[in-house]
């Protein structure tokens, strides 16, 4: 365990108060919260050791000895030696989860002293797939979704009769049992029960007694134009149903956007590129290319060379956050001509000895790549 001093941990001065303690913890356990940071060991000592700070001080007997003697005052006191969550020792874990947690991360973890409390459903997240166009100009899709339901034949008891449930008989209602595992009592959740402290003696036929049952509801989802990969769609409350009348938890649909044939999309921009005649590039022309919204023209200038970009200013995609619409960029690639017929090799041939004597203004990237070539050669010789 660090001998970190325990004010020092929180960022809290002697002199503070019990609420600047526990708003202070909040805000660090909020940060390190195993759930929030899984495998990662360095946030789950970060938070053990904000926790273990958290329960002296506030703790004014605990407190006390730890201001008068240090870490000597309390230690062995602390019941966190060994630590893990939930686990031996930890007795003091879900009061203090239950007492700063119990608002945020809704009775998920640790809270298990009552069995009956009301429990949040659990989020559900639906992984949506949609191509570009869809993902850019918005679309309303049909979603499937299993989610756990209130069984309608018992109302959610998961008994078949009026006079369940009853109190469990293995944890006398608790919910809890204590189990001897080698040197250690370890508190579990009461197997018979599950933690509910109650059994039914006649389960409902429809539910096998759980009270809950599997179905699928079918969703009408507007996607707003403009969304990406990675973007979330919170539809609350079309989660998991909740326990002994908790909340129903929340639906995340995870947007993943398709590749498209034609056009890349980095942002708000989408990149397409665009072949182009030799004769075009040379002459100037002008060319049709796609875009999300149908064909328009664009005129390229004559000496255009491979690998110009043209930007088309805002025939991008609009953000879903708000602001302007992005561009879409077009990369010219000059075109190598193929089943060129006699003649056409005899035009090109004539055509290439008419430039012989003057190649070197003709071709703006190959003079200069000569030039380098020579000197580089020079600086060889040297
Ligand atoms: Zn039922
Ligand atoms: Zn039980």
């Amino acid at each position: 365990m660090s001998k970190r001093d325990f004010y020092e941990v929180l960022g809290v001065s002697k002199s503070d108060d019990e609420k600047a303690i526990k708003k202070a913890y909040r805000r660090l356990a909020m940060k390190y919260h195993p759930d929030r940071n899984p495998d990662d060991e360095e946030a789950a000592e970060k938070f053990r050791e904000a926790t273990a700070a958290y329960e002296v001080l506030t703790d004014s007997e605990k407190r006390a000895a730890y201001d008068q003697y240090g870490h000597a005052g309390v230690d062995g006191q602390a019941g966190f030696g060994g630590g893990g969550f939930g686990g031996a020792g930890a007795g003091g874990f879900g009061d203090i989860f239950g007492d700063v947690f119990g608002d945020i991360f809704g009775g998920g973890g640790g809270r298990q002293h009552n069995p009956n409390a009301p429990q949040r459903g659990s989020d559900l997240r639906y992984r949506l797939d949609l191509n570009l166009e869809e993902a850019v100009h918005g679309t309303t899709v049909s979603i499937k979704v299993p989610t756990m339901v209130e069984c309608d034949t018992c109302d959610g008891t998961g008994s078949a009769d009026k006079s369940d449930p009853v109190t469990c008989t293995t944890c006398g209602g608790h919910g809890q049992v204590r189990m001897q595992q080698g040197f250690f009592s370890v508190q579990q959740t009461c197997p018979a029960c599950h933690g509910r402290g109650t059994q039914v003696k006649n389960p409902c036929r429809t539910c096998r007694g759980e009270g809950r049952r599997q179905d699928q509801k079918t969703l009408s989802v507007k996607i707003p134009p403009g969304v990406d990969t990675g973007d979330r769609i919170r539809l609350s409350g079309e989660g998991e149903s909740g326990v002994n009348g908790g909340p129903t938890g929340d639906l995340y649909v995870q947007v993943s956007v398709r590749q498209h044939a034609i056009f890349e999309r980095d942002g708000k921009d989408l990149y397409c590129e665009v072949p182009v005649s030799f004769v075009d590039a040379a002459l100037g022309g002008e060319l049709e290319v796609p875009t999300l919204d149908g064909r328009v023209k664009l005129k390229i200038p004559a000496e255009t060379q491979s690998g110009k970009m043209f930007r088309l200013r805002g025939k991008g995609v609009k953000p879903v956050r708000g602001g302007s619409q992005g561009d879409l960029l077009c990369r010219v690639q000059v075109e190598t001509p193929v089943n060129l017929t006699s003649r056409q090799k005899e035009l090109l041939q004539e055509f290439q000895d008419s430039m012989e004597d003057t190649s070197h203004k003709h071709s703006p990237k190959k003079s200069g790549w000569f030039d380098s070539v020579k000197n580089f050669f020079e600086d060889f010789k040297s």
